[in-house]
């Protein structure tokens, strides 16, 4: 993917020499150099123009300007002040991007969606979108906030580190599949857009990453009789990945070893398996008997 300096990557270093600007490696700080990984992430999104993109950690904006190219509004959220009049200058022609000084993890989302809602032209918005180079110090609780506070988003496409997006698109019984597959699962259909070597960022981090498209589910998956139970079943079958289900699940709703045991059977699961064979209806299975009164 990497072929002669890109005009983004002189560009990143143009902008760094004028601003004086350092990357903070505390920041999650590494930027993408490559047009077309850049293409490929708002290909991916689908955003159109009838849609609201919200981008997350704009950097210096050559995701957020390709995003304004194709989406009817962005609004780019970015932490590092320094980023903010950097940002004011390389989007000064985009006259569809709002951008939002702001640590994400704090934002109103919902608020932020209602007020941003309105497109340029004055109509509401389709669609909401998120896209985002994620800084990878806080991916699992960016990701996790914006599918446990059911937002009006129809998408997530993000890149993560490579591992990271092989636990959350790995498939029952295969080694990397966890409680974070298994919770992203449940809010989306996920598909694993493209790998991005190292290569393409600057400073070049540690480990290569790959690009997610999530589309959120308009139903569950499974039907649930507690939602909670259903991941307080996979959180602790999980918490002990390499016990059989028998011994990780005891103790789970104050069930002894025996009466996990009969859990399991009645739900047709071998109590010997462990938790990264189960599917998410499996899941669903455990949770919903164990709602049930009287077990
Ligand atoms: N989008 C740019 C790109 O692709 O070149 C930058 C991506 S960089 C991996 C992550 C960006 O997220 C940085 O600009 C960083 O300052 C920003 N960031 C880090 N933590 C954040 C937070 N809590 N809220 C909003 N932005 C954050």
């Amino acid at each position: 993917m990497k072929s002669a300096t890109s005009d983004a990557e002189r560009e990143i270093k143009k902008i760094g020499r004028q601003h004086d600007f350092r990357m903070a490696k505390s920041l999650g700080q590494n930027f993408l150099t490559d047009q077309s990984v850049i293409e490929r992430i708002v290909d991916a999104s689908e955003a159109g123009p009838a849609d609201l993109v919200i981008e997350i950690g704009p950097g210096m904006g050559v995701l957020t300007r390709e995003a304004a190219e194709a989406a009817g509004k962005v609004v780019a959220i970015e932490v590092d002040a320094r980023l903010i009049p950097i940002l004011r200058s390389t989007l000064a022609l985009c006259g569809n991007v709002v951008v939002v000084h702001e640590d994400v993890l704090k934002t109103d989302i919902r608020e932020l969606i209602s007020r941003e809602r309105t497109l340029p032209d004055g109509t509401e918005a389709e669609h909401v979108r998120i896209v985002g180079n994620l800084p990878y110090y806080i991916t699992t609780p960016i990701l996790m906030k914006l599918l446990e506070e059911r937002l009006d988003i129809s998408s997530v496409t993000i890149m993560v580190q490579k591992e990271v997006a092989e636990r959350i698109a790995a498939p029952p019984g295969s080694r990397t599949y966890g409680a974070l597959s298994v919770a992203v699962q449940y809010f989306c259909d996920v598909e694993y857009v493209v790998d991005v070597p190292k290569e393409v960022f600057i400073p070049v981090p540690k480990v290569d990453s790959a690009v997610l498209h999530l589309r959120l589910r308009n139903e569950p998956p499974v039907d649930l009789l507690s939602e909670k139970l259903f991941f307080d079943c996979v959180k602790k079958s999980f918490g002990q990945r390499r016990k059989t289900l028998h011994n990780a699940l005891t103790g789970v709703c104050g069930l002894d070893k025996q009466q996990t045991g009969a859990l399991l059977l009645a739900c047709g699961i071998d109590p010997a398996r462990r938790a990264e064979t189960l599917s998410l209806s499996e899941f669903a299975s455990l949770a919903n008997r164990l709602a049930q009164p009287g077990l």
